[in-house]
């Protein structure tokens, strides 16, 4: 599956109920300083033209049926990326009634990429090692 994903991964992100600084720092990625595109990953705006969802948040009870449709509009095989302490774990807002405290307690979960937020390198690291991209030993 990463093999087939290596050259062009097609991701769209979901926020699943966090702060909005998630958001940013993944937004950043596709700026001119950064220009996620020249790795051959990019957002799209459908899950129907994705290879696999970006999630941030901790899966608010409103957002959990978005995220579920979203999750099963994507084509097989398909990859699920949670980024940030809230999509991994609820970070924050963990064991709070109205969330989920994270995406795996509704997705299976392919990369965890921690920080609240991460660090824009740090989620370009994930996406990198996830693809095989980088060299092991660096
Ligand atoms: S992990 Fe931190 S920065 Fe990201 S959505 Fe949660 S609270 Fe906000």
């Amino acid at each position: 599956m990463l093999k087939m994903f290596g050259r062009s991964l097609k991701l769209r992100q979901v926020s699943a109920g966090g702060c909005n600084a998630c958001e940013a720092d993944i937004n950043v990625l596709g700026t001119i300083g950064w220009d996620l595109g020249r790795f051959g990953i990019q957002y799209v705006a459908s899950p129907r033209h994705a290879d696999g969802l970006l999630v941030t948040g901790p899966v608010s009870k409103n957002m959990e049926l978005a995220l579920k449709k979203t999750y099963d509009a994507v084509s097989e095989p398909k990859i699920v990326i949670a980024v940030g302490a809230c999509a991994i774990s609820g970070g924050p807002f963990a064991n709070h009634e109205q969330v989920r405290s994270g995406v795996d307690a509704i997705l299976p979960v392919d990369l965890y990429i921690p920080g609240c937020p991460p660090h824009p390198l740090t989620i370009l690291d994930g996406l990198l090692r996830l693809l095989n991209r980088l060299d092991k030993q660096t």
